[in-house]
């Protein structure tokens, strides 16, 4: 007689499959389709990174790196972190390449939480979020932000949501999926919570380079010891399928997501970091061109959905729209479902941002103008008959 299995990891068996991979893959699996569902960019990574990488590989440039990462990338990040925000890491001992956004993102939680110790994250947030606070024993307490207030993270609301539990707040600016980024003040204000009551900031600024208004602030700069900074070059240099990025933060915090990585990663990939320093030495002409073009695209989807009858608080950062479907009466998940039946184009529900998403849709705009055209006729083509004529803007 065999035993029944034994129960697998309660955590991950609670969790449900990502909202947005639904979303994925919709051009290759429908013929004809748009979507404008997937958060990254549709350039290839810049020539000159890639030569690099073939040069390294042709020198037969194929072991381990060092755990924390090549140290020569290490400085090149630590001197851009000191001239584009004005904090000082030491490359030594308080810098980490890491494997994507995405693995500095679970480093910092598993560094940092006890099991039932609490995060603070404002909602509607990246998908990942949550699941990786769960993942890491432990509890997600959402604030909820709204397009009445332009999607702007209260302090007073994060304040309100701090227990004898919290051991972290989780800060996006320019943030996923609302593009928005928060005030330099409500960034201070929430530095200064975290300060009062002894906990720690993490700090994802993948978007950082992604900014067509203002320029960008980092929880660091008003208190470095209390933040890990996380960023990457999946977004800003068209390199997401290299999985670089890096993570820099006190050397106290630092040399613990180190540990982690140490044992569970061994280093990030020997390629991509040397793409990455190469983005770094060659990259930033490549950056502005593609800054320039998500910025024009911005301007025509925000334009084209406010005279679709659809209004979307202006994003000043990375490259996501979240207008507002309330006007047409439909949740988000059937709004997405009849819009890709219908119309064949694919952008993500709200809600797959958490419930204060609910009410509005991901279109991510890193997709060509034309087809950004063609997606914005679809789109008005849907919802006109839904939206009464009056809620139209003239
Ligand atoms: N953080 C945010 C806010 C994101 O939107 C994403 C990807 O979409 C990531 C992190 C993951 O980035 P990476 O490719 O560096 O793992």
């Amino acid at each position: 007689m065999t035993a029944p299995a034994m129960p697998l990891n309660v955590a991950v068996e609670a969790c449900p499959p990502s909202g947005i991979r639904r979303y994925f893959d919709v051009e290759r699996r429908m013929p004809g389709s748009i979507s404008l569902g997937v958060g990254e960019p549709d350039f290839s990574t810049p020539e000159p990174i890639r030569n690099a990488v073939i040069a390294s590989l042709q020198s037969g440039e194929t072991s381990y790196t060092a755990n924390s990462g090549l140290p020569e990338l290490r400085d090149a990040i630590c001197r851009m972190t000191a001239s584009s925000i004005d904090v000082e890491y030491d490359p030594e001992t308080e810098c980490l390449v890491t494997v994507g956004v995405s693995e500095g993102l679970d480093l910092a939680l598993r560094a940092l939480l006890n099991a039932g110790d609490q995060v603070v994250v404002a909602e509607p947030c990246y998908v990942s979020y949550i699941p990786c606070i769960r993942f890491a024993g432990g509890v997600a307490v959402t604030v909820p932000t709204s397009a009445s207030e332009g999607f702007r993270c209260d302090p007073e609301r994060v304040l309100g949501a701090i227990t004898p539990r919290t051991k972290a707040i989780l800060v996006a600016s320019p943030a996923n999926p609302t593009g928005v980024t928060q005030s330099i003040d409500d960034l201070k204000a929430i530095v200064d919570i975290a300060e009062k009551y002894g906990l720690y900031i993490i700090s994802d600024e993948i978007y950082a380079r992604l900014r067509y208004e203002g320029v960008h602030s980092s929880a660091a700069q008003f208190n470095r010891e209390r933040t890990i900074l996380l960023n990457g070059f999946s977004k800003a240099y068209a390199m997401t399928g290299w999985r670089v990025a890096y993570a820099c933060a006190p050397q106290r915090v630092l040399s613990l997501l180190a540990r982690i990585h140490q044992y569970t990663m061994l280093c990030a990939p020997r390629v991509s970091q040397v793409a990455a320093l190469e983005a770094l030495r060659v990259g930033e002409p490549f950056v502005q061109a593609m800054l320039q073009e998500y910025d024009d695209r911005r301007r025509f989807v925000v334009q084209a959905l406010h005279t679709a009858g659809l209004p979307c608080v202006t994003p000043t950062g990375a490259f996501y729209a979240f207008p507002d479907i309330r006007p047409t009466g439909l949740t988000s998940d059937r709004f997405c479902e009849r819009l890709l039946d219908e119309q064949q184009l694919a952008v993500v529900p709200g809600s797959a941002f958490g419930s204060a998403g609910e009410g509005h849709i991901r279109c991510s705009y890193a997709a060509s103008m034309q087809k950004l055209q063609t997606a914005m006729e679809r789109l008005t083509q849907f919802v006109q008959p839904l939206i009464p004529r009056e809620a139209i803007p003239q």
